[in-house]
């Protein structure tokens, strides 16, 4: 299936809506995603799991937008969460309980009696106090829960340090050894049923190899569990799959090429193994699907830089100034004869960390152009704040040639009225 993205006599369509022509009757900036694009995504996963025992759950910190959950789930995935809130957005949006995971290393015990009373999938414990407390939660709720153990396994997933989870010295999981004693203690536990085992080594991971020394190592784990007479009829691998952050709008071709090899790579570990395979994957899911439509308010030169100044910022996107992460981004209308410059692209934030882009060669924008920063469709809009007072924009879902408001904007005033004054 083709990206859906990209230009027509210059104009920059997603799926079959013109963008700058939809964009005359909206605000900018706002966020944009493509129905087709996350079934596609869907369906990668989908097929890369078929062979095998398989559920894929969407992680629903990539993007929590009920339009996009409700898609996701039609397409039949599960929901991995992290926190209370997305315990209760995952419910609203229809994921039933069996179709839920839960991950984290701070869980409160409130959210643990939550969790524990939907009776969802799988708990996933990250130490030994939190077994210890959902031990004591479930006698007393006189409630058996299924749950996993998530396993570090001191894999460098060579990805930003920000975003490895599966070192010794990130916060996530237990060490094989203190895995192995928590496993014992859950076996030995009336209200505990240690079914699974779990393991997420980190996110944006391009690499396939990480994955397979990572599932050979919860192989090997495996076995020396059932070697004590305990036995795993689940593995959790986690998600983390990278996807193409390069230009997909100029080389739709090098789009999302990362999930299929890596998922062949990953799941083929566990060939002719009766294990049930469950996969946690956010930014693969949506990631690709989802732009960031901005319009350049002015551009100014400085004896050192050009500068492009737009109407989104750090506040919306993020990741480049959290992580110095290379976002594509391309003109809504394509002027072929602009002179290309070398410019920042920066927000109105007062931070210096505030880019969307860094020394980018890119046709020469003017006042009131739009701009589209694509790969925005995960860890976009879920990661915005209101900071300097600037709202959280509004959110579209085109399919086909219709495009709907899936979100609103959460504005300043909106904010102000949930304080004293
Ligand atoms: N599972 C867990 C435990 C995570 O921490 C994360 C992300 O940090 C994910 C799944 C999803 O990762 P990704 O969006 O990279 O697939």
């Amino acid at each position: 299936m083709n990206y859906p993205y990209h230009y027509k006599n210059g104009r920059l369509f997603c799926e079959e809506v013109d963008i700058a022509e939809a964009a005359e009757n909206m605000e900018t900036p706002f966020y944009l995603y493509s129905s087709r694009e996350i079934r596609h995504s869907c369906q990668i996963i989908r097929e890369a799991g078929s062979p095998y025992h398989f559920k894929p759950f969407y992680a629903l910190k990539a993007n929590y937008n009920p339009a996009l959950l409700k898609l996701i789930r039609e397409e039949g995935f599960g929901a991995d969460i992290v926190s209370g809130g997305e315990l209760y957005f995952a419910r609203r949006a229809g994921f039933v309980p069996e179709e839920i995971v839960f991950a984290g290393v701070g869980k409160t015990e409130q959210e643990l009696r939550a969790a524990l009373k939907e009776e969802i999938a799988s708990i996933n414990i990250e130490s030994e106090a939190e077994l210890l407390l959902l031990s004591r939660i479930a006698a007393n709720l006189k409630q058996k829960t299924a749950i996993a153990i998530r396993i570090n396994p001191d894999i460098d997933a060579q990805t930003h340090e920000y975003i490895s989870t599966g070192l010794h010295s990130n916060k996530f999981g237990v060490d094989a050894e203190s895995a192995m004693q928590l496993y014992r203690m859950a076996a030995a536990d009336p209200w505990l049923e240690p079914e699974g085992i779990h393991m997420h080594i980190g996110s944006q991971i391009e690499n396939g190899q990480p994955y397979v020394d990572a599932a050979r190592f919860l192989l090997n784990f495996i076995e020396r569990l059932a070697a004590e007479g305990i036995r795993i009829s689940t593995v959790d691998l986690g998600g983390g799959i990278g996807i193409n952050y390069e230009d997909p709008f100029e080389k739709p071709e090098k789009a999302r090429t990362f999930t299929q090899h890596i998922l062949n790579d990953y799941l083929a570990v566990f060939k002719n193994r009766s294990l049930k395979l469950f996969l946690e994957v956010g930014r693969s899911v949506v990631g690709s699907a989802g732009v960031l439509i901005s319009r350049v308010i002015y551009t100014k030169t400085t004896p050192a830089k050009h500068f492009t100044i737009v109407d989104a910022a750090m506040n919306n996107l993020i990741r480049p100034s959290l992580y110095r992460a290379h976002h594509p981004i391309a003109a809504v209308r394509k002027e072929t004869t602009a002179p290309v410059v070398t410019t920042d692209v920066v927000g109105p934030v007062c931070e210096t960390g505030d880019f969307l882009a860094r020394e980018r060669a890119l046709p020469a924008l003017k006042e009131g152009d739009l701009i589209a920063v694509g790969g925005a469709g995960a860890y976009g809009q879920s990661l915005a704040s209101l900071y300097n007072l600037r709202p959280m924009v509004a959110e579209y879902l085109v399919d086909g040639s219709s495009i709907r408001k899936i979100s609103p904007a959460l504005t300043p005033e909106e904010l102000a009225d949930r304080f004293e004054w």
